[in-house]
């Protein structure tokens, strides 16, 4: 340290003094903030211990707001910081004759200020071994996530504010946001009580003079004096050709401080009693503090994909020289990220297709056979994907595919071809649906279509009479060819498959991750494909369904109409039922579906719903209602009737979403749409784009937010399901997605899905060939993979 910061240390013990003298009135010149905030600002630079320079750090933060303190409090304040003044002064003395080139050199012997910097800190230690973070502060760290060092290092900035241009009042333009440098030219004044408390302060610079409005914090006209400089960061405007700054944030800026505090700023996510200045002040501690890990990506992959070291990117993120470094820093770790998964998910894909316990199944003639017994001609798609799971079952890896395809794209078909290869090997199969009234109809259409191959498919659910139910289960268990439709009961304990070669899901997503373990347990490895009319973007599908081959069907057999989409909102639920009146006229069924089973404050409930329409605007029509609070008997003599027309008009809950089969329902009217989901909202239209008439469907809703109204619009333009989910995806996030929660989205810390794509898309080229061809990371080069794997599957995809 040098005399100017001695000098000045010694000049704020004795204002300091002054204050305590005068029982803290506040009444140092400019005030305490401004006192503190200034010689913290000077010696920010000075060579004095982290210690003491974060200790003054914390300082400047706790005294913020000190003219409203209590007295105690403010008492309590001086006192402290003359304490801390007075410690840092003969320490920077004998640093500055015993040490005067690297504070950082370590001084052997008994030298007291090379054993008072802090320890370096690892990434598992707690924030809370941080200077200036108390229990209090950790708590609340933890609310945003951030436990240990290595979770604040991953903090990752929304934005950045780039304060390197500093302009001069002169310079303003009306609405700019500006980081201005000026120089305060008189006393400031309170605006008047009845406009708002606000200080304004008179400043100028290049010859321009404007003034400085502080809203909300009137007191600062007593902390900010004539002849102070400052950087201020706020808008600009401009009344009557007058520059004034709304400031947000400033710093007192003596000449040689300019530079330090005119850098790119980042920005973080806060929350209370975690201000943006606590944050940055511990995070560049933690920086400091914590030895950069080791780098776990191998270096040609860095190389080749031009990606920054780990210390790098760590630093750039939160001190970016530039603002490209910074997000080259964020596509670092968010390619690491996205590596760690994708490493995972290609050792499971590898583990999945290795540990086969089936053979190859025959399919010779089978795609003619079932062809010759469809009443109808399989479109292009259906085709396509046949062959793909033709040749998955030919194969000797078992088959490990989703097929994707929009509702009535008929994917059935194609179950029923997975279905039969095992049967006429003599071999088990299941098919699973994630409620009864599906399983029932999957046996239905799947009776239709096997039976012409001599296949009888046996129903098993939960409902079924128990002899009934114990004759399967004996017959599973001892190995007869049977091919099983139900729901998830047919992968209950209980149920013992002796030889399964084939396992259909249908509606995947509505299966969590562990039924879908427990099912792949139940034989060997079968052939799995599992079906969803979800259409997930295909960055999404990456991710959450990386371990699958994917077939799409992309085109819906001929005649079926797109569904006409029209968004009624501001309570003309009128013209929806006159619509309903004119439908049924002709013939037709409809749907009225509402988002939840109970009346409930603002949802239009379904029960509620059908007691308001029955008596009322549709009381000349048969009413059915159907949901899920129903016993499973009602539900489905409900339906039955729906099915055999006796039933006008179905109202339900979203329950109905899933691959109900009505071809004669041709309305669908969606109470409460904003409650929905993009894609959950095409998937309930797709009901009723069954058979050869225009299917509608009705979007009714109150709401007025233009965002909501916006949204749901996209559904009267597009009827292109993945169109669809990506709108959805860019607006609501991946979690929100339909599908995408259950199937397990792993919680990044910095990538973004929609945001990083390429470097996504990287990550997995690079994971599936380093698998390829080093399965078991032996070589030396792959090593450091491991840990990174283990954080993958441990659910923590991350490094540090
Ligand atoms: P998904 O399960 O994909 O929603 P389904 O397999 O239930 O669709 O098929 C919907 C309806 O379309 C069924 O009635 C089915 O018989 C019929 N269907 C399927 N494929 C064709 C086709 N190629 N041509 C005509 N109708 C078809
Ligand atoms: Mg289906």
């Amino acid at each position: 340290m040098d005399d100017r910061a001695g000098k000045i240390i010694q000049r704020t013990i004795s204002a300091l003094e002054h204050e305590a003298a005068s029982d803290c009135e506040n009444s140092v010149p400019g005030g305490v903030e401004v006192l503190i905030r200034r010689v913290a600002g000077q010696l920010a630079g000075a060579d004095i211990s982290d210690r003491a320079r974060n200790s003054l750090r914390r300082l400047d933060e706790d005294v913020r707001g000190y003219e409203g303190m209590r007295i105690e409090r403010r008492r309590a304040l001086v006192s402290r910081a003359r304490k801390l003044l007075e410690a840092i002064a003969p320490e920077s003395s004998e640093d500055s004759t015993e040490k005067p080139a690297s504070s950082s050199m370590s001084v052997p012997g008994d030298n007291p200020p090379s054993t008072e910097r802090p320890p370096p800190l690892c990434p598992d230690d707690a924030v809370t071994e941080l200077t200036g973070v108390g229990p209090a502060r950790g708590e609340a760290l933890e609310a945003l996530g951030i436990r240990t060092i290595g979770d604040l290092l991953l903090h990752c900035p929304t934005r950045y504010e780039d304060r390197r241009q500093v302009l001069s009042m002169r310079e303003l333009s009306h609405g700019q946001h500006a980081v201005v440098r000026v120089t305060v030219t008189g006393a400031g004044r309170r605006s008047s009580p009845f406009r708002g408390a606000a200080a304004i302060i008179p400043a100028a610079s290049g010859g321009a003079e404007g003034d400085l409005l502080f809203f909300g914090r009137p007191y600062m006209v007593e902390q900010i004096s004539e002849g102070d400089q400052l950087l201020v960061i706020g808008t600009a405007r401009i009344e009557d050709g007058r520059p004034a700054i709304a400031v947000n944030d400033f710093d007192l800026a003596s000449e040689g401080d300019l530079d330090s505090a005119a850098r790119i700023v980042p920005v973080y996510p806060i929350t209370d009693g975690v201000s943006q200045n606590m944050l940055r002040g511990w995070i560049e501690q933690a920086l400091e503090r914590c030895p950069p890990p080791d780098d776990p990506l191998p270096e040609r992959l860095r190389e080749r994909r031009r990606l920054m070291s780990l210390a790098e990117a760590m630093h750039e993120m939160h001190r970016p020289s530039e603002l490209p470094s910074a997000s080259a820093a964020r596509r670092r770790l968010a390619y690491e990220e996205f590596f760690a998964l994708q490493l995972s998910i290609a050792l499971r894909r590898l583990g999945a297709k290795a540990l086969s316990a089936v053979s190859a199944l025959e399919v010779e003639d089978l795609r003619e056979r079932l062809v010759e017994a469809l009443p109808f001609e399989p479109t292009g798609a259906q085709h396509r994907v046949i062959g793909e799971v033709l040749e998955d079952l030919a194969a000797a890896e078992p088959a490990h595919r989703l097929i994707h395809g929009e509702v009535g794209s008929g994917k059935t078909v194609i179950a029923a071809l997975a279905l039969a290869a095992a049967s006429r090997a003599g071999r088990q199969s299941a098919m699973m649906a994630p409620t009864e009234i599906l399983a029932e109809q999957h046996h239905e259409s799947l009776r239709e279509l096997l039976g012409p191959l001599g296949i009888e498919p046996m129903l098993l659910t939960g409902g079924a009479p128990a002899e009934c139910r114990a004759a399967t289960l004996e017959a599973l268990q001892s190995g007869e060819p049977i091919c099983a439709v139900g729901t998830h009961a047919l992968f209950a304990e209980s149920v013992d498959f002796a030889d399964l070669a084939v396992v259909v899901i249908d509606e995947q997503h509505r299966f969590g991750v562990r039924q879908r373990a427990r099912l792949s347990r139940k034989g060997e490895r079968p052939n799995l494909l599992v079906m969803s009319a979800t259409p997930i973007p295909r960055t999404l599908a990456l991710t959450v369904h990386g371990d699958f081959d994917i077939s799409v069907i992309d085109e819906l057999p001929p005649g079926r109409r797109r569904p006409e989409s029209e968004l009624l909102t501001g309570g003309d639920r009128d013209d929806a039922w006159r619509f309903i009146h004119r439908r049924v006229a002709e013939g037709r069924q409809a749907y009225v579906v509402c988002p939840a089973i109970d009346p409930s404050e603002e949802m239009a409930a379904a029960t509620e719903t059908f007691e308001k329409l029955a008596p009322g605007p549709l009381a000349d029509l048969r009413l059915g209602l159907v949901h899920g609070r129903m016993d499973r008997d009602e539900r489905r003599r409900a339906m039955t009737s729906f099915h055999a027309g006796e039933i006008d008009v179905m109202v339900a809950t979203s329950l109905i979403e899933v691959g109900v089969n009505v071809p004669n329902a041709s309305v669908i009217v969606i109470e409460n749409a904003e409650r929905f989901g993009l894609a959950q909202l095409h998937q309930l239209r797709g009901r009723v784009a069954r058979a050869g008439w225009q299917p509608h469907c009705l979007l009714l809703s109150d709401t007025d937010n233009p965002e909501t109204i916006d949204r749901l619009a996209v559904l009267t333009r597009t009827c292109n399901g993945f169109e669809i989910a990506e709108e959805d995806l860019r607006r609501r996030g991946p979690g929100e997605l339909d599908g995408v929660r259950q199937s397990g989205l792993p919680d990044f810390r910095i990538a973004c899905i929609i945001a990083d794509t390429g470097a996504l898309v990287d990550a997995r080229e690079d994971a599936f060939a380093i698998i390829a061809r080093d399965p078991k990371l032996e070589k030396t080069e792959n090593r450091s993979l491991r840990s990174l794997l283990t954080r993958a599957r441990s659910g923590e995809p991350w490094t540090l």
